[in-house]
């Protein structure tokens, strides 16, 4: 059962979700552009570039009550809005009913403060990565706004909420160093983003020198340094979930004919909240079928 409060809370949260959402789409709208700023101009019609009146522009709502078109031109309207403010909302409500979900009526508003900053690591990780997918799957690129902003505050994240890391800690393996959990976490961020960055920029070159041209983009190599920065060496977990699942996309492309190099950026998002979310279950998981064989 959920408490009329919790009930409030989780409200809230969709509706901010829907908020950040609509924001999000004037991001991966703007951001590829480099002349446009984010804050500034207010929005416009993409066909007829009318501005788009404040009742025009409520999340969710407005784009059902106005069928997907502008209301002066009637230009079509992507449903990528909406779904994306749906998505996140979404993402927002159901990722804090299963992280505070312990049994008890009242789990989320029992949530301590640290649970809280947790989840507004990942909800914040989410909202970062799903802009990154969508900036690359409509112009192949990852802006540095993002993948070295994620640089410069994953480990930050990984200091407020260690436990994206799932207690186990490089550093301390290897040096046998004495820390808190957040200190470890912030260590394992540095190692995992200079190693992931790294690892991926040998693999580019190496694929560069092998195939005679540009494989990869040197947005992925610091995509994967900012997710380093938060995951530690987990980030090689999400590098191969990210491979195996491209891979698979791939070839089904290739088979339905779609010739044109898909992005890695989508890939490398998920690779990230699976392992955030099930990265010691997936590890068990293939070590088990490993040593079944
Ligand atoms: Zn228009």
């Amino acid at each position: 059962m959920i408490a009329c409060a919790e009930g409030v809370i989780l409200t809230f949260l969709g509706l901010s979700g829907a908020c950040i959402g609509s924001f999000l789409n004037v991001v991966v709208y703007r951001l590829p552009r480099e002349c446009m700023s984010i804050a500034r101009p207010r929005s416009r019609c993409t066909s007829c570039a009318s501005l788009i009146v404040w009742y025009d522009n409520i999340p969710l709502v407005s784009w059902i009550l106005l069928k997907g078109r502008c209301r002066h031109c009637k230009a079509r309207i992507s449903p990528r809005y909406i779904l994306v403010e749906a998505l996140v909302a979404t993402w927002f409500t159901l990722s804090a009913l299963m992280w505070f979900w312990s049994g008890r009526d009242d789990a989320v508003l029992a949530a301590s403060e640290t649970e809280w900053i947790a989840w507004s690591v990942q909800a914040l990780v989410f909202s970062v990565l799903l802009a990154l997918a969508l900036i690359d799957i409509d112009h192949r690129i990852l802006p540095d706004e993002l993948t070295i902003g994620g640089m410069v505050l994953g480990p930050a994240l990984a200091f407020a909420a260690p436990d994206f890391q799932h207690g186990r800690s490089f550093v301390r393996a290897l040096l046998d160093l004495d820390a808190g959990p957040r200190v470890l976490a912030l260590a394992d961020g540095l190692v995992g983003m200079a190693a992931g960055a790294g690892v991926l920029w040998l693999i580019g070159w190496l694929g560069a020198r092998a195939f005679r041209r540009e494989a990869m983009g040197f947005g992925d190599v610091k995509m994967i340094g900012a997710m380093g920065a938060m995951l530690g060496m987990w980030v090689f977990l999400a590098l191969v979930v990210a491979s195996f699942v491209g891979a698979i996309v791939g070839v089904i492309g290739m088979c339905l004919g779609q010739g044109r190099q898909i992005p890695f950026g989508p890939f490398l998002a998920a690779g990230m909240l699976v392992v955030m979310f099930a990265g010691p279950q997936l590890l068990e998981l293939w070590l088990g079928m490993a040593r079944a064989h």
